[in-house]
């Protein structure tokens, strides 16, 4: 993948620049082409999207095709990815509302049937050590600690994550995870 200098394929402890500083971990998904657009060119252009959200370069996993879990049935296969930016945003907030104009730009549709296919999700995973619990917005995620498609990427960035205010590390609790089927690494080149 080529990619612009404020987008990184590393792990945090490699990136000198970013020790010390509150990041926020956003999950991103998709499993709706937009037009043309396959998935996995929509997580690449939602990366150089999320990069302008961010004081410094942002870190992004790789990307990874998981099978749907709790979806309707039929529903395509996920293309998933995760990435750490410094928000140039004061509150977890702004930061959700950010994301929410970028899924509406990429024509992300909000109907009434739960984890419908959607063209692009962008869901906080946890903005430093922030706890809060709101209906339109709760840190960490509520589900991402029962979920592969998020703790694997996330631990390609940060492999001694731990989910603010849980106990076992990440690591473990994707360990614990055993019904979802493997993620398979998907190999895209398309530059941006
Ligand atoms: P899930 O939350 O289980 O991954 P989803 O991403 O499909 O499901 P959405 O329809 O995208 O759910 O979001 C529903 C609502 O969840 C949003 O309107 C938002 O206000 C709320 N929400 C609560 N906590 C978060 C969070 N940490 N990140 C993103 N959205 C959140
Ligand atoms: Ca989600
Ligand atoms: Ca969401």
């Amino acid at each position: 993948m080529s990619s612009p200098s404020n987008i990184i394929r590393a792990k945090l402890d490699d990136v000198p620049i970013l020790a010390g500083i509150e990041l926020a971990f956003i999950g991103i998904g998709s499993n709706l082409a937009k037009g043309q657009e396959e998935p996995a060119a929509v997580l690449q252009r939602a990366f150089a999207a999320l990069a302008l959200l961010s004081d410094y370069p942002i870190l992004v996993s790789s990307l990874w095709e998981s099978s749907p879990v709790d979806c309707p049935p039929g529903s395509p296969r996920f293309i998933n990815a995760v990435a750490a930016l410094r928000p140039r945003h004061d509150s977890p907030r702004q930061l959700l509302s950010s994301l929410q104009k970028i899924e509406n730009e990429y024509g992300r549709k909000r109907g009434t049937v739960r984890n419908a296919p959607r063209t692009l999700d962008l869901d906080i995973l946890s903005f430093g050590e922030v706890l809060m619990q709101e209906a339109e917005l709760t840190l960490p995620h509520p589900r991402m600690h029962q979920r592969a498609f998020v703790l694997q990427p996330l631990l390609e960035i940060s492999p001694n994550f731990i989910v603010p205010g849980m106990n076992p590390p990440a690591s473990q609790l994707l360990r614990g995870i055993v019904d979802q089927g493997a993620l398979t690494p998907i190999n895209f080149t398309k530059s941006l």
